[in-house]
C-alpha cells in the first residue's frame, strides 16, 4: 500500500459517510450528474453524512492540495458539482427533513432535492418556492436565488430562507441568518455556493393545497406566436398564476414550444375560474404528460395546430388561460406538478 493509499484509508476510517475512489465499483455511478455530457474523474468522492465529514473533507483536500467540488443535487448544467483529479464533497446522503407544522418552517439537509422536500412539506399542506423539476437540489437552487411556481406570491426560494448552517473554507461551522452573521446571510441568498459548504437550510413554509397546473404544448412552428401571446398575457396575469415559457424537445424528440402553468390553491377564486376555462379547452395534465407517447403528443400538437388560430382569435380579453389546452385538467399536488415538468 502506498503512503497516499494509507492516508486515504485513515481518512475513510474517520468518516461517518463513505469514501469512493476510482477503483471502487460504485465510482462511475457516484461521479455521474444530471448533465450526461459532463464526464469528470475526481480522485476521491466523499459521500458525507454530517457536517463533521464536511470539515474532515475540507481539511484533507487542503492538506493534499486537491481541488474541491461541492455536490448538492448535482443538477447544475455546468457540472460544477464534480471536478477532475480533485475531491468531491457529495452531500447527497444528507437527507434530513424536519417540518414544523405549527411554526410553518422546515429544516432540510444539504443533499435534499425539491421533490423530497415537497413530499414532506405537503403532508402538512405546506410548501415553499422551489424549482419546477423535482430532482433539482434545494442547495444549489436556493444559493443561486431560486424561482418556482410560488414565486409571484411568496418570493424566490432565497426570500424564504430563514437560516443556513455552513462549513467555511477554514473548516469552521457557522450559522447565518438575519440575526447571526447577517453579511454572510446576505451573500448566500443568491450569491451561489462559494461562501462555504451549506449543510442545512431553514425555510419559511406557506399553506399550499391542491393546485391546478400543467403543460401547454404547441408545435415549434407556432413558437413565435406563442411567445408573443405569452409576453402579452403575463403582463396582466394575477400573481397567483405563474407561467414559464420554454422551447424544447418532447420526450420523443419532437421540437415543441411549451408553457408551464400553475395557478394554485383550490378555493381561491382564480383557481376556480381557471379550472372552468381549462375544462372548456384542453390541457396536458401533469399526470398524463409523464407517460405521453409520441402518438398522443402528435395528436395534441395536431389539435393545437388546428385550433390555435391567429393571435387575434385568442380570447385574451378574458385575461385568463385561454389558449387551447389539451386533455382534461386535473388538480394535482405541487409535487406532482414538479415531477412532470421537465420537457
Ligand atoms: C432541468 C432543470 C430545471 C431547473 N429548474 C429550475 C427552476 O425551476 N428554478 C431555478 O431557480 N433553477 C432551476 N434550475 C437551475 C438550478 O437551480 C441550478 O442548476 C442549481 O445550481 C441546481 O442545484 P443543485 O444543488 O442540484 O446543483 P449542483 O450541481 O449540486 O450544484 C450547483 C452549484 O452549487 C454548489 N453547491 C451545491 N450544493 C451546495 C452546498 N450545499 N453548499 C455550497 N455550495 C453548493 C455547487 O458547488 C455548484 O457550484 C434548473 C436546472 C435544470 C437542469
Amino acid at each position: 500500500m502506498s503512503a497516499l493509499d494509507q492516508e486515504f484509508a485513515e481518512f475513510a476510517s474517520r468518516l461517518h459517510g463513505e469514501l469512493i475512489r476510482p477503483e471502487d465499483a460504485n465510482y462511475d455511478e457516484a461521479r455521474r450528474i444530471w448533465n450526461a455530457m459532463i464526464d469528470r474523474r475526481p480522485a476521491v468522492i466523499v459521500r458525507c453524512k454530517d457536517a463533521d465529514d464536511v470539515i474532515q473533507s475540507i481539511a484533507f483536500a487542503r492538506d493534499h492540495g486537491f481541488v474541491l467540488a461541492v455536490r448538492g443535487g448535482g443538477h447544475n448544467v455546468s457540472g460544477n458539482a464534480v471536478c477532475d483529479e480533485g475531491l468531491v464533497i457529495d452531500l447527497s446522503r444528507m437527507k434530513d427533513i424536519r417540518v414544523d407544522e405549527e411554526r410553518r418552517t422546515a429544516v432540510v439537509g444539504g443533499g435534499v432535492t425539491w421533490g423530497e422536500f415537497d413530499q414532506a412539506a405537503q403532508r402538512a399542506g405546506l410548501a415553499t418556492t422551489g424549482g419546477v423539476v423535482p430532482a433539482t437540489g434545494v442547495a444549489g437552487l436556493t444559493l443561486g436565488g431560486g424561482s418556482g411556481f410560488l414565486a409571484r406570491t411568496q418570493g424566490l426560494a432565497c426570500d424564504n430562507l430563514l437560516g443556513v448552517d455552513l462549513v467555511t473554507a477554514e473548516g469552521r461551522v457557522a450559522h447565518a441568518s438575519e440575526q447571526e452573521n447577517p453579511d454572510l446571510f446576505w451573500g448566500v441568498r443568491g450569491g451561489g455556493g462559494n461562501f462555504g459548504v451549506a449543510t442545512s437550510f431553514q425555510f419559511r413554509l406557506h399553506p399550499v393545497g391542491a393546485i391546478l397546473g400543467g403543460v401547454l404544448v404547441h408545435p415549434m412552428g407556432r413558437a413565435r406566436e406563442l411567445l408573443r401571446f405569452y409576453s402579452k398575457f403575463v403582463e396582466g396575469a394575477p400573481d397567483e398564476l405563474t407561467l414559464f415559457a420554454a422551447l424544447g424537445t418532447s420526450p420523443d424528440g419532437v421540437p415543441v414550444a411549451v408553457i408551464l402553468a400553475a395557478p394554485w390553491m383550490r378555493g381561491n377564486e382564480f383557481y376556480d375560474r381557471s379550472a372552468n376555462l381549462a375544462r372548456r379547452s384542453w390541457m396536458i395534465s401533469s399526470e398524463c404528460r409523464t407517460s405521453i407517447s409520441k402518438a398522443s403528443l402528435d395528436r395534441h400538437i395536431r389539435r393545437a395546430h388546428g385550433t390555435i388560430g391567429s393571435p387575434a382569435s385568442w380570447p385574451i380579453s378574458e385575461r385568463r388561460l385561454s389558449i387551447p389546452w389539451s386533455a382534461t385538467p386535473r388538480a394535482c399536488p405541487q409535487n406532482a406538478l414538479r415531477s412532470c415538468s421537465s420537457i
